[in-house]
């Protein structure tokens, strides 16, 4: 039984009874913590700080995280003298080169950092300046504070007292988002399910998405009877939490991650690998940016030989989040025949994407051994099988000849996309050095092409167009 809330515009209350199941989705709100004065100074949370309509000539920032990071370089890009108090330095949950990166940027910007700083009493003066002091007795002026120290859940006054729950708590969960009490044991029968932030799984907007769907899902087959597929990755589960929930935060460069990271794996008990790649090192990079930097770890099971967590560092990386969910998400075996060109060559860490814009080449001799083993021998493009059987006779056929239309497609595409002509490329030596089959009269008229690359010469040399 439920009931609706009383007073101004209410005036009513309203019982109902839910004949199947009760989900909880009342999410969370900004944790502000126990520090002297700090309420009284009436600080900025997250939704203050997004927002604000003027900006502050200088903003404190309590905390290291993901909204103190992506606040600190928005505030910093906008003219703000911003100072980050980080205890527990800055990103720490994610892998360490990613906060090393971001520190850098932001000292870059201008923002101080102040590792391990923790606030001891804040004081708000009568003309607005904040004034925080550090437990170490440092002082430090603002005209603004912003604390995102993390996240609380809104369960404080929903009634959880009545059912053996502590108001204020956390809703923990089964993987089929039954609520469990303290001792693990489900509440009653089950009849209670928590979905998002509340019962602080992941706490990110798609992941409370795709736990909705799974609630639904499974209350829906309970009540019918139905069996529950709540194996790994089922259709009533939300294990993808644990394992592959993707995520972007808007630094600068940005940061893009999926799955656990060398740390939490190896905490997990896995047996891992750890591949790391310099973005730098990728021919595709120069094209996107003039002195671009960026870094990419992916994390392998080995007794599994599977991908289990990917992390990348850089501007823009976010575009390459999608491939590398795909691989964590569809557990790409290492070991798999590459098939190329459809872009996943796991075993060498060096092509993970499709994009025509981006693709990893990896020349270093391990990963060139381990590309051998797939049995392409590199990274060359196999477009398309000479044969392949036909789909309903069985009967082994050739490949169709390329009709005129379809020539003038590849054509294009070709011009469009000069990576796809990667198609004419054969290997020289080993992986990652291409050199042109023979100079066609389709790849001679590619002159006028701007975004031309010279593989003979150098993997990221930019040809600039010839005047027509
Ligand atoms: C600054 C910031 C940036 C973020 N950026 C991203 C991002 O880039 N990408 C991303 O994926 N996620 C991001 N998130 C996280 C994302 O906002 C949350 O994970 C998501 O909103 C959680 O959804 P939810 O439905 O669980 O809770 P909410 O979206 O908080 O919804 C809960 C709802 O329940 C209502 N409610 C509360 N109490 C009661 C009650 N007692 N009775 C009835 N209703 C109640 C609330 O009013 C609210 O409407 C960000 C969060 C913050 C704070």
């Amino acid at each position: 039984m439920v009931s609706a809330p009383t007073g101004p515009g209410h005036g009513t209350t309203t019982s109902l009874t839910a004949r199947h199941a009760v989900v909880v989705a009342i999410g969370s709100s900004a944790l502000l913590p126990d520090v002297t004065g700090l309420r009284e100074a009436a600080p900025w949370t997250s939704r203050e700080a997004a927002a604000a309509s003027e900006v502050p000539g200088r903003l404190a920032v309590i905390g290291g995280g993901v909204v103190a990071s992506e606040m600190a370089t928005a505030f910093a890009n906008l003219g703000s003298v911003v100072t980050v108090l980080a205890r527990d330095g800055v990103l720490p949950l994610a892998e360490p080169f990613v906060g090393e990166r971001v520190t850098k940027s932001l000292l870059e910007f201008g923002v101080a950092v102040r590792d391990g700083a923790e606030a001891a009493t804040v004081n708000r003066n009568g003309d607005g300046t904040v004034h925080i002091t550090l437990t170490d007795g440092e002082q430090v002026e603002a005209d603004e504070l912003l604390v995102t120290i993390g996240r609380t859940p809104n369960t404080q006054d929903i009634g959880l007292d009545r059912i053996g729950l502590k108001p204020g708590a956390w809703l923990a969960v089964d993987d089929t988002l039954r609520v469990v009490g303290e001792d693990g044991a489900l509440l009653g029968d089950g009849w209670l399910y928590a979905a998002g932030d509340v019962n602080r799984r992941v706490l990110l907007t798609h992941q409370g998405k795709y736990q909705a769907r799974a609630v639904g899902d499974v209350i829906v087959a309970r009540a019918k009877g139905e069996a529950i597929d709540d194996g790994r990755w089922g259709r009533h589960v939300a294990t993808a939490d644990e394992h592959a929930g993707p995520q972007v935060i808007f630094t600068d460069p940005e940061v893009a991650s999926v799955g656990q990271t060398a740390a939490a794996a190896e905490a997990a008990g896995l047996r891992i690998r750890v591949v790391d790649h310099d973005l730098a090192a990728v021919a595709r990079s120069a094209l996107h940016a003039k002195g671009y930097q960026g870094h990419a770890r992916m994390v392998v099971d080995e007794d599994r030989q599977v991908i289990v967590g990917f992390t990348l560092v850089g501007p823009d990386v976010a575009e390459l989040l999608h491939a590398a969910t795909i691989a964590v998400v569809g557990e790409i075996p290492t070991t798999a025949r590459c098939r190329c060109p459809t872009w996943a060559v796991p075993e060498t860490g060096s092509a993970i994407t499709s994009s025509p814009t981006w693709r990893f080449t990896d020349t270093s001799s391990a990963n060139a051994d381990l590309c051998r083993t797939c049995s392409c021998s590199t990274i060359r493009p196999k477009p398309f099988p000479v044969r392949s059987r036909h789909p309903r006779s069985g009967h082994i056929q050739r490949r169709p000849r390329r009709t005129p239309a379809v020539r003038t497609h590849a054509r294009r595409r070709r011009r469009t996309y000069p990576s796809i002509a990667d198609h004419r490329l054969r290997p020289r030596q080993s992986v990652g050095v291409m050199v042109p089959k023979r100079r066609t009269p389709q790849l001679a008229k590619r002159g006028s092409d701007p975004c031309r690359v010279d593989r003979r010469a150098e993997p990221s040399t930019v040809i600039p167009a010839r005047p027509p």
